[in-house]
């Protein structure tokens, strides 16, 4: 194939044959580009994405992760709580401190690495839709420490700001 009807292969060989093995065939550089293609598609099935630890089913990037990241706000007051559960599981602090309502959000957050958190349960919520301003998630959270297990019982109480939950408090 002439170099004259592929101007940009022309121009991906004139770098192959720059390396030390000489002159390469223009038949040959297809074959590398091929390779390289290939790479991603061979190694993604062995990789299963990492189930979010909100036990929602779903991957943490395509749940609790795209809050973490700041690519969406939680829809409702059981959202942000999963997410800040998830927060605490995958060690966010940030996330956490941006969505603590200001009143109530401590000035630093540290949280404790020797502490897995390893399950969620939501027993209860009332209002914290998308049209609330209000909402309550009562929730246990199970983790372990150690050799030792813990849970935490909580009723959360999240507010709507502007068009963000945050968490207010809870007992
Ligand atoms: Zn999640």
């Amino acid at each position: 194939m002439p170099y004259g009807e592929h101007p940009q292969r022309y121009a991906w060989s004139t770098r192959l044959v720059l390396e030390p093995t000489g002159f390469q065939h223009p038949a040959r550089c297809d074959t590398v580009l091929s390779d390289t293609g290939r790479v991603p598609e061979t190694s993604t099935p062995a990789q299963r994405p990492a189930p979010c630890p909100c036990l929602s089913g779903n991957p943490y990037a395509e749940c609790c992760g795209r809050y973490h990241r700041g690519e969406a706000f939680a829809p409702t007051a059981e959202a942000l709580m999963r997410s800040r559960y998830a927060a605490f599981a995958m060690g966010e602090p940030d996330y956490l401190l941006a969505t603590w309502h200001p009143l109530t959000r401590p000035d630093a957050l540290e949280l404790d690495a020797d502490v897995r958190w390893i399950r969620l349960e939501i027993d209860r919520t009332a209002a914290g839709g998308p049209f609330d301003r209000e909402g309550v998630v009562e929730f246990t959270a199970y983790s372990r420490s150690g050799g030792s297990a813990a849970q935490q019982h909580e009723v959360s109480r999240f507010v709507r700001m502007d068009r963000r939950w945050v968490y207010l408090d809870g007992v």
